[in-house]
């Protein structure tokens, strides 16, 4: 779909149009948490590292020493996996820092995503409006995500078959 922004598609192009109206697709989450267990990083910024940390109780440097790891890039640091791959946050089947878990896991599949990320990731897709579809990713977002705080989007979900 080049030229369009992600979650949009060209709505029913008719013969008559020749400006097709765009319409965006939203995709809801199912919870399946495949994206949660799936081998990759997820990158965290300072802010969602004290964010994460307050909200777990512990201090910065306890967070980091505890919960984090150096990135493969060295760059910055990324949530630690448990033994089996998952991320260390996942509980059964629910992310146990939900309220604050950071804007990657957030803005995925909606704001950011891989080709043929519906090969693992369970959310549908719907026809939205231009106003609904604000609205819903809006709420992807943490209350204090800034564009400078925001990982960029980053495969550290890829799928297992494509990610180092
Ligand atoms: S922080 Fe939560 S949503 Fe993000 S990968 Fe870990 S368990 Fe999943
Ligand atoms: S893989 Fe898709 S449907 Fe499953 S938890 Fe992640 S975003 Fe939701």
């Amino acid at each position: 779909m080049a030229g369009l922004a992600p979650g949009r598609k060209r709505a029913n192009p008719s013969r008559s149009s020749r400006l097709a109206r765009v319409v965006p697709t939203y995709y809801a989450c199912q919870r399946c948490t495949a994206c949660c267990r799936w081998p990759g990083e997820v990158r965290v910024t300072e802010a969602e590292i004290q964010a994460l940390a307050r909200h777990l109780g512990l201090s910065e440097d306890d967070f980091i020493q505890y919960h984090t790891r150096v990135r493969v890039d060295r760059l910055g640091l990324s949530l630690m996996e448990k033994p089996n791959g998952e991320c260390i946050f996942l509980g059964g089947a629910d992310c146990t820092v939900q309220p604050v878990k950071p804007r990657q896991c957030r803005e995925f599949p909606n704001l950011w995503r891989f080709p043929g990320f519906q090969d693992y990731c369970q959310a549908v897709p719907r026809e939205v409006s231009d106003e609904e579809y604000l609205r819903l990713t809006q709420t992807d977002r943490p209350p204090t995500a800034s564009p400078e705080s925001s990982p960029q989007p980053d495969p550290i979900c890829a799928p297992p078959s494509t990610h180092a």
